[in-house]
């Protein structure tokens, strides 16, 4: 009676992380990611299962974050009925992040269809839409760490702290095959330790195999503490020429981030008490989310806020909702810094800032996230001389400060101090990351003497 694994996506690549393990009794998904890609190929890949989603028996979504759930809506449309199990931070944060993830799909269509109208095209639908992106989270079951979960006649689930993102899980599975437990091991993403708010990542034991994440699996990274000292020095700098300091950000933990860091520097008197504009409704959304779950976050920063120092209530911290508001952030020519997505500038509120201040020598804009090819964030971060923003060219004078250090995926050591940690394991498959990363991280891993494996899309393995 043979227990497998097909990989169906996050295989020798990033975004769509998905894989289905099943026996002859069951059948369990852990993720459920989008593929994020050209237009033409994005649809076709993120539509077409060759698994029927009505046999599940449930799913396992280990973090909100779009490359891991931002499929569930299709799967729902092509037949799931199973339910959802993640953390209860975790369902909360899905249903922001894929009700913005539909409203992203329809906008989007809108826009290629008036296009379309003009080349005499037929229209396009979304790939889903808000109101489809809503149902999915009526599938969601809670359950919370370390708490052993029976989601098929054969299978067990238990969920552990992946210290990622806030409610992020390292999934675990016991599977039944007769007499005895195969036990598989799923950190697709696995944090760092000492990111702000979250605990480390909790290592599990007893694992025979292990899905690992290799998105960083060659490279080292600065220590997270270093993102705040050259935050400190960013603004000081942007002060004392009296300008302002514009942070694309991404909606999910890296703007909450900034704000923990900005609350420590105020509080440490390393930075002036200058107003800070959280300008994004899904992140303001997202951060009361946040201070919902505090039991997700690590226990200085959960005591810290029980005892009324909250760094999401700073005194100069305002949430801009409104658009107008947003708008008369332009006409107010003080010191400030203003966080606002989206994250790699291609949409969102940000551009209105960026129109409005790249142009002047006093002001930064500092990115604290990866900028992906062909998008204005990384022209930006490439220092070109001109950039486009709304059609128009704008010079780019302002400075540009770029902080790596803010990376919420363990690099090269960490992921070996992982593997160590769950030793022994009869073999490791390599996932979510480009072929680089994952051949460096294979072969590393190899050289110890371990059984790793870089799985293709679709393969599909035995365990024994
Ligand atoms: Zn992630
Ligand atoms: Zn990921």
């Amino acid at each position: 009676m043979p227990i497998k694994i097909k990989f169906l996506g996050g295989a020798k690549t990033v975004t769509g992380s998905s894989h289905l393990v099943s026996t002859d009794k069951s059948e369990v998904l852990l993720d459920a990611g989008l593929f994020q890609g050209r237009r033409d190929a994005f649809y076709q890949i993120n539509t077409t299962f060759n698994f029927n989603p009505h046999k599940l028996d449930a799913l396992v979504l280990s973090h909100a974050h779009i490359d891991h759930s931002g499929n569930i809506p299709n799967l729902i449309k092509k037949g799931l009925r199973c339910r959802i199990y993640a953390t209860s931070a975790t369902k909360d944060l899905a249903k922001l992040m894929l009700e913005d993830s539909g409203k992203v799909q329809e906008e989007d269509v809108h826009y290629v269809n008036k296009i379309n109208r003009h080349l005499g095209l037929p229209p396009r639908k979304p790939l889903y839409t808000k109101k489809e992106a809503g149902k999915a989270t009526k599938r969601f079951r809670s359950i919370s760490y370390g708490q052993r979960f029976c989601i098929a006649k054969d299978i067990f689930v238990t969920l552990y702290d992946a210290g990622h993102i806030l409610g992020s899980s390292i999934i675990v599975l016991d599977i039944k095959e007769g007499q005895r437990n195969i036990r598989l091991g799923y950190a697709v993403d696995l944090g760092r330790n000492n990111l702000p708010m979250l605990n480390s990542p909790k290592i599990p034991t007893g694992l025979d195999y292990l899905i690992l994440e290799s998105t960083y699996g060659g490279r080292l990274h600065a220590p997270i503490e270093e993102a705040k000292v050259r935050l400190k020095d960013a603004i000081n700098r942007t002060i004392e020429r009296g300008g302002k300091v514009l942070i694309p950000s991404f909606t999910l933990e890296r703007s909450q981030e900034v704000i923990y860091f900005l609350n420590e520097l105020i509080k440490e008197k390393a930075i002036p008490s200058i107003p800070i504009y959280l300008d994004s409704p899904l992140a303001i959304d997202i951060t009361e989310v946040f201070q919902n779950h505090l039991e997700y976050m690590d226990n200085q920063t959960h005591q810290a806020i029980l005892q009324g120092n909250n760094p999401f209530e700073l005194l100069n911290l305002r949430y801009v909702r409104d658009q107008r508001e947003s708008k008369a952030l332009n006409i107010d020519k003080r010191p400030m810094i203003i966080i606002a997505g989206s994250g790699m500038c291609e949409s969102g509120r940000i551009l209105h800032h960026l129109k409005n201040n790249i142009e002047e020598t006093r002001n930064t804009i500092l990115v604290v996230g990866y900028m992906a090819r062909d998008t204005l964030g990384k022209r930006i971060v490439d220092h070109e001389k001109f950039v486009r923003i709304f059609g128009v060219e704008y010079e780019l004078n302002a400075e540009v400060v770029v902080i790596n250090s803010f990376s919420a995926h363990a690099d090269k050591n960490e992921l070996h101090d992982f593997v160590s940690g769950c030793l022994p394991l009869k073999r490791i498959f390599l996932v979510h990351g480009d072929i680089e990363q994952l051949q460096t991280l294979h072969d590393s891993l190899s050289q110890k003497g371990l059984n790793t494996h870089i799985p293709s899309k679709d393969e599909e393995i035995l365990l024994s």
